[in-house]
């Protein structure tokens, strides 16, 4: 037998019973169709990031954690749990080490791999004759690495060519391997780094000369876009290898780069298959697949791109000073990635793709660069990037979008000489608009059906774990809204039906204990009634709140009020507390000085998980730059502040940001404050806050509910005594409301249009506060094809009073009664009477 296939199955495709019978059929399949089977795999999913937080502080409840996903792995695939206890006790034994060596910490990072390998070689072998294979006898790192230490052990790399005499020891069909582990040329372990599996596989296709790679897992393919924040993108069923290499390094994340250049090098075709449907075909990365016309294949997004500007007149014509400058990220182990110059400026982006930035060592940088040059550093940009051939070309197609951008930062635009991609930074809220921007001109438009698979909505038809879009509800009342318009504008309309749905979705989420509404979003008093008769508590953040929640509502309990309020005076704490509401305290300060105050209650403490997210940099609520939250440091001081004053902590809480559409936030958020838990041994709730965000536009992915819910019942199935609490805000109430006003006047300054309506940011603010999108139509000319291009603004003394940024519209007149959309959350509870104007009236529908 000489035709060999290496099949690698990702962490989440090694963690079910059904996921295992997928990998035997298709291991029976190969073997039938006449190939040597080499099945490589991950570690179980969920076990690698644990034993790296471990690497850091033991902590008893994670090992706990492992233990029991591999228990209940073993039980689940009907293998006796026996097999683990010699890796339980090499796992404990590990984690004994007061200071592991490099070597012995990437033995505790191969854990998983190594004992998630022991339960699956027992599972197969009750079907398959299948032989295990040691990784450290295979995969031997380069002896010629000349990174440092760490990297060198812990993101190994290994010079691999075809190897006859491996290929001739091998007399059996089917082998099995744990990926991301392999030995230095001492037979000293060492791993593989990130997507370590993958290389792995990749590295062993090399070996064995494989006819073919196959990389199992739980996505269709590569595809033309993120398809969660672009439904529309498509997936791409061939490749060329090193347009995925592109893709990958700008944010893909499908492929480590890493593991697709030693199949590149050898010609071994690699496919990426999707284990819930083994029959799909996926993508197929192959040899160089190079059109003659210019077109755009992928756009890929990078967020959390730190940018560093560095402006100097000595580096104008001055031998050597950018030397100088380059020495100091060199000296300091900072990578670089993307560079833009100018005569006397030169931009960076710092690579973050392999580890996170450590605060101290980035002020250290700034400090030795500040002393050659004027520094400025850019935080929470997002570079996206379009890959494909001859980009330049499609310049004309670019520039307009680009353009149409101008209102907002773009930082900085490169282009690779081989012009094989061109990158855009900008402001991360910024980055899902310019990627759905440019993916409609450049791939939806451009569309060649030999270019593009299917699209991700196609594809999840049916099974899309979203409601599928319906007009939102102000289209189908048309007529009676602008009946409404001719007694008073401008005014706020709330649609109570569209609320009613948002709090039945949010209640879908089976984990969650209880639901907080944040009534700073709206606190209408009917608003209020209906959310709490549903069954919701409410978040407040003032008295005034709360005095408004208990007038709306005289019958509500007070444990239903949350009150979390941010560097608010004593006697706001010490009332609430009199009133038995709950309280959340979110600064150190508070305990430090009115402890007293407090004695003998029961308390929430808010923590800062350390990383905001959100669609502006102003509703990011947590990170260094942001004001509320204990940070980790005092989280020892806060416990024992609380245990010298009989303050009981029943519950700990973070809220990062406002407007999130990505789960994954709240599963960041709920590791962390569980990682907590052992500081605060008496909390049992656990509130991981509020931010979800909703579809601004009809083609908008929105927030994956039933991802959100399935990630918060797997962590509950492994607590299932913690109650999880949310308090969201939008998500309830930004839907169902929208701002009418009448146009005033209209303006033409050459090509540059204005329609005035009567009121602007003394209602809605959000457009000149965050740059937030309202969609905005004219209702009395709804049917009409739009002719002009304006901004729609308001009546106040300030250049920023702009509601829309040049709106396509159609012909607009005096008196047209213009609607803004998805305005009810945190717009009439954030009006003023600036300029003494009152703003818009409120009107329940
Ligand atoms: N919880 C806290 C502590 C908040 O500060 C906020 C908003 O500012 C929310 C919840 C609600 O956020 P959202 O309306 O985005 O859900």
């Amino acid at each position: 037998m000489n035709n060999s296939i290496v099949i690698k199955f990702g962490g989440t495709s090694v963690s079910s019973l059904e996921k295992w019978l997928v990998i035997s059929d298709t291991i029976k399949k190969h073997v039938e169709t006449g190939f040597r089977v080499f099945f490589v795999h991950s570690a179980a999913n969920g076990i690698t990031d644990r034993l790296q937080i471990l690497l850091k502080h033991k902590q008893d409840q994670i090992i706990e954690e492992i233990k029991h996903i591999l228990q209940q792995l073993a039980t689940d695939l009907n293998v006796s749990t026996d097999i683990l206890n010699t890796e339980f006790e090499k796992l404990d034994n590990l984690l004994q080490l007061p200071q592991p060596s490099l070597h012995q910490q990437a033995e505790i990072l191969a854990w998983g791999e190594v004992a998630t390998h022991q339960l699956g070689l027992a599972f197969l072998q009750q079907s398959i004759p299948v032989t295990s294979l040691d990784p450290k006898h295979i995969l031997i790192s380069s002896a010629h690495d000349n990174r440092n230490n760490s990297s060198r052990v812990l993101s190994a790399k290994c010079d691999v060519t075809k190897n006859q005499t491996l290929i001739d020891s091998f007399d059996q069909s089917v082998y099995s391997m744990p990926g991301f582990v392999a030995s230095d040329p001492q037979q000293n372990t060492v791993v593989l780094g990130r997507s370590g599996s993958d290389t792995s596989a990749a590295y062993l296709a090399v070996l064995v000369n494989a006819e073919r790679l196959e990389i199992w897992t739980d996505v269709h393919g590569i595809f033309s876009a993120n398809p969660h924040a672009i439904p529309t993108a498509r997936l791409l069923e061939t490749i060329g290898y090193q347009e995925a290499r592109e893709i990958a390094a700008s944010g893909g994340k499908v492929l480590h780069p890493r593991s697709i250049l030693p199949v590149e090098q050898n010609n071994i075709p690699l496919h990426i298959k999707y284990t819930q449907q083994p029959d799909a075909a996926g993508t197929v990365l192959g040899h160089q697949y190079s059109s003659t016309a210019p077109r755009v294949r992928a756009i890929s997004t990078r967020h959390n791109i730190t940018l560093i500007s560095m402006e100097s007149m000595s580096m104008w014509h001055q031998a050597g000073f950018l030397g100088s400058v380059f020495d100091i990220y060199k000296q300091l182990g900072f990578s670089v990635d993307l560079i833009s110059t100018a005569q006397t400026n030169v931009t960076v982006s710092l690579d973050t793709a392999d580890n996170i930035i450590e605060e101290n060592s980035f002020n250290t940088l700034v400090e030795h660069l500040s002393r050659v040059c004027q520094v400025e550093v850019f935080k929470n940009c997002s570079a996206v990037t379009l890959v494909g051939y001859r980009i330049r070309a499609l310049a004309d197609k670019i520039a307009p979008v680009i353009s149409s951008f101008a209102d907002q930062r773009i930082y900085m635009i490169t282009q690779s000489s081989k012009d094989l991609n061109q990158t855009i930074v900008v402001d991360q809220d910024q980055a899902d608009k310019l990627t759905r921007a440019l993916h409609d001109v450049l791939i939806t438009q451009a569309y060649q059906p030999e270019d593009f698979g299917p699209t991700w909505q196609e594809l999840v038809k049916g099974n899309s774990p979203q409601p599928q879009f319906t007009p939102p509800w102000w289209q189908s009342h048309r007529m009676q809204l602008l009946k409404l318009s001719e007694q008073k504008t401008p005014c706020y309309v709330y649609h109570m039906d569209t609320i009613q749905q948002q709090i039945d979705h949010l209640k879908s989420i089976r984990a969650v204990d209880k639901i907080h509404y944040a009534c700073k979003a709206n606190a209408h008093p009917d608003i209020l009634r209906l959310i709490h008769a549903n069954g919701l508590g409410l978040e407040t953040v003032s008295p005034g709140e709360i005095n408004r929640v208990m007038q709306a509502i005289p019958e509500i309990a007070p444990d239903e009020i949350l009150f979390t309020p941010n560097f608010a005076p004593k006697q706001e704490y010490i009332d609430a507390s009199r009133q038995g509401l709950n309280i959340t305290i979110d600064n150190l300060f508070i305990l430090q000085h009115w402890a007293s105050d407090l004695a003998d209650t029961e308390v929430i403490l808010r923590l800062d998980p350390g990383h905001g997210s959100g669609h502006h940099r102003y509703v990011r609520t947590a990170g260094e730059h942001s004001k509320f939250g204990i940070h980790h440091s005092e989280l020892e001081q806060a416990a024992m502040l609380c245990k010298q004053h009989n303050i009981t902590v029943k519950g700990i809480h973070a809220h990062s940001g406002s407007g999130i559409l990505n789960y994954e936030n709240w599963q960041r958020i709920i590791q962390y404050l569980t990682d907590q838990l052992n500081v605060f041994p008496d909390a049992y709730i656990v509130n991981i806050g509020g931010g979800m965000g909703i579809r601004e536009n009809p083609g908008d992915a929105g927030l994956n509910l039933q991802a959100l819910d399935e990630m918060l019942l797997e962590f509950k199935q492994r607590h299932p005594h913690i109650h999880i609490w949310i308090e969201p805000g939008r998500y309830l109430v930004a839907h169902a409301g929208i701002l009418m006003a009448k146009v005033t006047q209209t303006k033409w300054k050459n090509s540059k249009g204005y329609i005035g309506v009567e009121t602007g940011m003394n209602s809605l603010i959000r457009p000149a506060l965050y740059g937030a999108w309202h969609n905005i139509v004219n209702l009395s000319k709804f049917d009409q094809p739009n002719t002009c291009t304006a901004s729609i603004v308001g009546p106040m003394c300030e250049s920023g009073d702009i509601l829309g940024v040049d709106r396509e519209m159609p012909e607009t007149q005096y008196g047209d009664v213009l609607m803004i959309a998805n305005t009810g959350a945190y717009s009439a509870s954030m009006a003023s009477q600036y300029n003494l104007r009152q703003p818009a009236t409120e009107i329940i529908f």
